[in-house]
């Protein structure tokens, strides 16, 4: 006769849960609880380390029958079995999957779960302790689960330190030959948050790999949201530090590897906080294509499967890449073709607000300024619309919704009569003019000017028209 509870945490999506688990030894009840796979598992587990198998009940909640709660469902077991006094379970989480070996083995997500954790000491599977030690939580890294045992009774848990970030290199901007438009495009991209289209032949893949140096530093928020996702995702490779992430997903990768699935999040979420390059963009499948701009709104991915909604987040820096038309050399394309090709595009761009053609560029023209220049400017240019937006949910200029601009955003008369002149009648439609307006706004604060003017916004037009006659 015993009976022990032990919490652990289920994840989902990027949330974890706490969750108790209940164990009760009578001789004649069967154990038989969540999975077939689980309590086959945690049986082996307990029988290779050296225990006996009780006759017990389990009792779990239906959705925390994964390999998360291997490790509490067995100390649940070992201590209503008087392995270990019940109080030893007091303030402690157990997260982990059990080996047949009685081994802790690594699961996805562990890094939400330990932060669901709160204030209580979590035992972790010791290949994923680096992985788990989030900021403030204290980790206790086992290796098997007789340790996890013997610790416990001996309260003898040893905390694990958070690794160091990882230093890394990062592209510099200088490298990229030619292309002012383009360069200055993606600078403007930066300041103000603006999903990007770059159009042509030319270093499209060089220009997108260095918009992670040239954003701000994430703050620990943001990084830890990173983190997070990276760690549901079973990505997750070293503390990543503060650069913004980068996602390039193939054009041949499904659409569930974009979006996400019920278990893990896809390269759209993997790109949250920072970058999603679509090179070729026009060879991804138009579901895919017709995927984005949900995300590109509200920040994050929502799927609706088998009864469950889970959500992700997925508020990222979208740049569209694309040569003109199919052809590899030797185009011999009508403008027709052009046109269709880059006609697939049509939904993401309706929600891009800067376009730039591409060129070969020449090292003959000499390098352009690196990147610690412009993330200067950059990061002045954020600062300001950072005031600005202070005491609302937005940090830069591409993030306010229509309804909030006239407030946050206002545009002045200048400028509005510019946009509104009879020769950019047709041009501008009630969508493109709210793109104009925030694009002024940051190049208003990339100059360290109060307001934008007549120049900011026929700037903006031209950024927003860059290749805009690329199909023809
Ligand atoms: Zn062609």
């Amino acid at each position: 006769m015993g009976y022990a509870r032990a919490r652990s945490v289920v994840v989902d999506g990027v949330t974890g849960r706490l969750v108790t688990v209940e164990a009760e030894i009578s001789p004649g009840l069967s154990t038989v609880f969540g999975s077939r796979e689980q309590c086959d598992r945690v049986r082996a587990a307990i029988l290779n380390s050296g225990y006996a198998w009780p006759d017990a009940r389990i009792t779990l909640p239906a959705e925390a029958s994964g390999s998360m709660t291997d490790l509490a469902v067995a100390v649940a077991l070992l201590t209503a079995a008087g392995h270990l006094p019940a109080e030893r379970l007091d303030g402690v989480v157990l997260l982990g999957e059990l080996g047949l070996d009685g081994r802790l083995r690594p699961v996805r997500g562990i890094l939400p779960a330990v932060s669901a954790a709160a204030t209580n000491t979590v035992i972790v599977p010791a290949g994923c302790a680096d992985e788990a030690a989030a900021p403030g939580a204290v980790v206790v890294p086992a290796v098997r689960l007789s340790e996890v045992v013997e610790r416990l009774a001996n309260d003898s848990l040893a905390r694990h330190t958070r690794p160091a970030e990882r230093a890394v290199s990062l592209l510099d901007l200088a490298d990229v030959p030619g292309n002012h438009h383009a360069r200055f495009a993606l600078e403007v991209g930066a300041a103000g948050g603006h999903h990007l289209f770059l159009v042509g032949h030319g270093p499209a893949l060089m220009l997108a790999e260095r918009l992670p140096g040239i954003l701000p530093p994430l703050d620990d928020a943001a990084a830890l949201e990173v983190e997070t996702v990276y760690s549901v995702a079973g990505q997750y490779d070293g503390a990543p530090g503060r650069t913004p992430p980068m996602s390039a997903p193939h054009h041949t990768t499904t659409l569930a590897g974009i979006t996400g699935n019920l278990h893990r999040p896809g390269a759209l979420s993997l790109a949250h906080r920072g970058v999603l390059h679509l090179h070729e963009a026009p060879e991804f499948n138009r579901q895919i294509l017709d995927a984005l701009p949900g995300p590109m709104e509200t920040g994050e991915v929502r799927l609706f499967r088998r009864e469950r909604l889970v959500h992700y987040p997925a508020r990222f820096q979208l740049v569209l890449s694309a040569v003109p038309c199919p052809c590899v050399r030797d185009c011999t394309c009508t403008a027709m073709v052009r046109r269709r090709y880059l006609e697939r595009l049509a939904r993401p761009l309706q929600h891009v607000e800067l376009r730039a053609r591409l060129e070969r560029g020449s090292w003959a023209v000499g390098p352009g300024e690196s990147s610690a220049v412009v993330v200067a400017r950059v990061r002045e240019a954020r600062e300001r619309a950072a005031v600005r937006l202070a005491g609302t949910p937005w940090r830069v200029n591409a993030e306010v919704p229509v309804r909030s601009l006239r407030r946050y955003l206002p545009a002045a008369a200048e400028v509005i009569a510019l946009l509104d002149s009879p020769v950019n009648t047709g041009l501008i439609t009630p969508v493109t003019f709210p793109q104009l307006v925030r694009v002024s706004w940051t190049l208003a604060d990339l100059r360290g000017a109060s307001h934008p003017a007549k120049e900011d916004a026929a700037r903006a037009l031209e950024l927003w028209q860059g290749a805009r006659d690329a199909s023809r």
